[in-house]
């Protein structure tokens, strides 16, 4: 719908997942650089833990004590992060929509398995952090003695994840129902752009005008092709292969009509 000024009074959600979409690789892991500037071994039993287990959460916390052990403090793990690198688009894909906000009614929101204290960093490097309305991830507390505990964002009884993740079908979920009560919104499209399978449940969670991007030759894409043609999965799909494939889906579909 369109007002007398002209302003497109529909309202838009972006979903953007955040490790393998925004930056390349997995952020909380890349503190392990900070080991090998260090020329010390990650024990190989910490590792297989994770290969037998899948407890992603639990896996970081041991990750993030070993550090601890090894003298390696809350602001090396911070400084570490300026070396991580976007992935190509993506940093200007924020921009964009940065710039789309002033005339659109768009809520921007990261929704990752990762967590906040590294988000918001990186986020904060970029200049970026005013694009992002919310950042649901694992949150972060600090120990009198400086080690970094990661928690979990909520817990689940979804079937298809790890317990020691986040199911993403179940935080997108809560967001919808909560912007509902909040401010009566129910959004006209919602767009989401990941890679991986731990977003899967939030894909199938997307109604037949909404909009999901997989990845170009990550896990997620081949998974959703073949839930599409089974119709498990109602939204559009769309495979990317840089931020500005992204930015030309949110432009097109938020345009003025
Ligand atoms: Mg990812
Ligand atoms: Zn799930």
């Amino acid at each position: 719908m369109i007002t007398d000024e002209g302003k497109n009074e529909q309202h838009f959600l972006v979903v953007l997942d955040f490790d393998d979409t925004i930056v390349e690789g997995n952020s909380e892991e890349s503190v392990k650089s900070l080991l090998e500037s260090r020329d010390i071994q990650f024990p190989c039993s910490m590792v297989n833990h994770y290969e037998k287990h899948k407890d992603w959460n639990y896996y970081i916390n041991l990750l993030y004590e070993f550090l601890h052990e090894n003298d390696i403090k809350q602001k090396d793990i911070v400084d570490s992060l300026h070396k991580i690198s976007f992935v190509k688009g993506s940093f200007e894909m924020l921009q964009k929509v940065a710039e789309m906000k002033k005339t659109r009614n768009i809520d921007v929101i990261i929704i990752s398995g990762g967590n906040v204290l590294v988000i918001e960093k990186i986020l904060e490097n970029a200049g970026l952090r005013h694009v992002i309305d919310e950042i649901l991830s694992n949150p972060v507390s600090v120990e009198p003695n400086g080690l970094l505990k990661i928690g979990l964002l909520n817990t689940h009884s979804c079937n298809y994840c790890f317990s020691g993740e986040m199911c993403k079908g179940v935080v997108v979920r809560n967001y919808l129902n909560r912007k509902k009560a909040e401010r009566n919104i129910d959004f006209d499209k919602v767009f989401f752009a990941g890679d991986y399978l731990n977003d899967i449940c939030l894909c199938l969670e997307m109604r037949e005008q909404d909009f999901v991007m997989a990845r170009h030759q990550f896990p997620l894409e081949k998974d959703l092709e073949n839930r599409k043609v089974k119709g498990q999965l109602k939204a559009n799909l769309i495979s990317w292969k840089t931020g500005y494939d992204v930015m030309k889906v949110l432009e097109k579909q938020t345009e003025l009509i």
